[in-house]
């Protein structure tokens, strides 16, 4: 999130580029396809790079979610490190 403009937060704020390049769609990397480029993948001992993470809903939030993370840690990575820089959504 911290790396895609927001039409709602501060203009002047930094966007967050998220390193590397996107993989090829024809041979993407095993586990969640996320995880070469993801600065989380490591907290999951090596779930991410092994294993597809499954497509859960977020019921209070509205929305969907396919991330080994924990829904606490998820929200906690969010408060203290992307909705700080003021690109929140
Ligand atoms: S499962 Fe979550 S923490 Fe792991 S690589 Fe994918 S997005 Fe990152």
């Amino acid at each position: 999130l911290s790396s895609v403009p927001s039409l709602h937060g501060d203009a002047d704020a930094d966007l967050v580029p998220i390193k590397g390049n996107p993989p090829s769609l024809i041979n993407l990397p095993s586990g969640c396809a996320f995880h070469p480029r993801c600065r989380y993948a490591d907290r999951n001992g090596d779930r991410s790079r092994t294993d597809v993470p499954e497509l859960r809903q977020v019921v209070e939030r509205g929305h969907l979610v396919a991330c080994h993370l924990p829904e606490a840690a998820r929200q906690r990575i969010y408060r203290d490190e992307i909705a700080q820089v003021g690109v929140a959504r």
